[in-house]
């Protein structure tokens, strides 16, 4: 056989295992996918939140994490890559939690970023977001993107919220979670005494899939890298993954969400806290009710750390 036809025998090959291993990821085969190494598991902290055994593995279920297709917007529109400044002033939360942010104005920066110029994390920010705004790499969802979706919030904050990918809203607005499930997500902060400016949030997959379809592999593969650096530069000690594309990409895994939430795990220096995604609790009550139970662990570990630290 000669050099070029072996090439293409290999490739072949080669096309036909990630088909296979696609699909198989596509069907949450966990045989396949499983990790053999535990995952990280944080050491309990007394007298923090008691780590607890993860509730009965709930079956995967496909319909439970497709986000809704209409949206509404809760938020008004952001200035077209600008920067606007408002007068409100950041309120102490409830539960001992203050605002990491206390200047006066909140500077809302066209990216998504708050105040990028106060700090050096919101610098080094708002370079990545410049470097990456127009990011071509997957060849694939950019194209039918309105907007690079990067994050918004604080850059300082102590705890990082990591969804899935932006839907129509977010497409649109170029910001994450400005949809129902963005609502959700705001009435779940404010029931732990946070605000959306307390902290950051943001996507793994930065444009949106057409029709709001689940992103696959290659396309996580492809974008994850800049979720990364925003983490590396935000270093928070505190990550919480909404749903199962967050927490499988941040912890490497293939394990089911039911499977990784309620706990503290770790991720590099942080705590890692997975729990359902919002959209996932807009449907049903039951995700709600278990996604609001995960959220008295984030509020329990923020109220026992020194006000000003981790
Ligand atoms: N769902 C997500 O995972 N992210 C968004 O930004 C919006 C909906």
């Amino acid at each position: 056989m000669v050099q070029g036809e072996r090439n293409r025998d290999a490739d072949e090959a080669i096309a036909t295992l990630r088909r296979f291993l696609r699909a198989r990821w596509e069907e949450r085969d966990e045989v396949l996918f499983r990790t053999t190494a535990p995952l990280p598991t944080a050491p309990p902290v007394a007298p923090g939140p008691a780590i607890r055994t993860p509730a009965p593995a709930q079956a995967f279920s496909r319909p439970a994490f497709q986000r809704p297709a209409a949206a509404v917007s809760a938020f008004p529109p952001r200035p077209a890559g600008g920067v606007s400044t408002s007068g409100e002033t950041p309120r102490p939360s409830a539960a001992g939690i203050t605002p990491s942010s206390r200047a006066p104005a909140v500077e809302r920066h066209g990216s998504g970023i708050l105040n990028p110029a106060r700090s050096e994390k919101g610098r080094e920010l708002l370079k990545l977001w410049e470097r990456i705004r127009a990011c071509d790499k997957c060849s694939g969802l950019c194209k039918g993107r309105q907007n690079f979706v990067f994050g918004t919030g604080n850059p300082e904050a102590r705890v990082v919220f990591v969804g899935e990918a932006p839907g129509e809203q977010e497409d649109k607005q170029g910001l994450p979670f400005v949809g129902p499930a963005g609502r959700l997500l705001n009435d779940l902060l404010v029931g732990i005494g946070l605000q959306r400016d307390d902290v950051f949030i943001c996507n793994v997959i930065k444009c949106r899939p057409p029709q709001n379809r689940k992103p696959e592999l290659e396309e996580i593969e492809n974008c994850e890298m800049h979720l990364f650096e925003q983490l590396r530069i935000m270093s928070p000690p505190i990550l919480v993954a909404l749903g199962t594309f967050a927490a499988q990409s941040l912890l490497q895994t293939m394990q089911p969400i039911g499977r990784l939430r309620g706990r503290w795990l770790r991720w590099k220096d942080a705590d890692l806290l997975a729990t359902y995604h919002p959209s996932a609790g807009l449907r049903a009550g039951s995700f709600k009710k278990t996604i609001e139970e995960d959220f008295q662990l984030l509020k329990a570990r923020l109220a026992k750390a020194k006000p000003g630290t981790a």
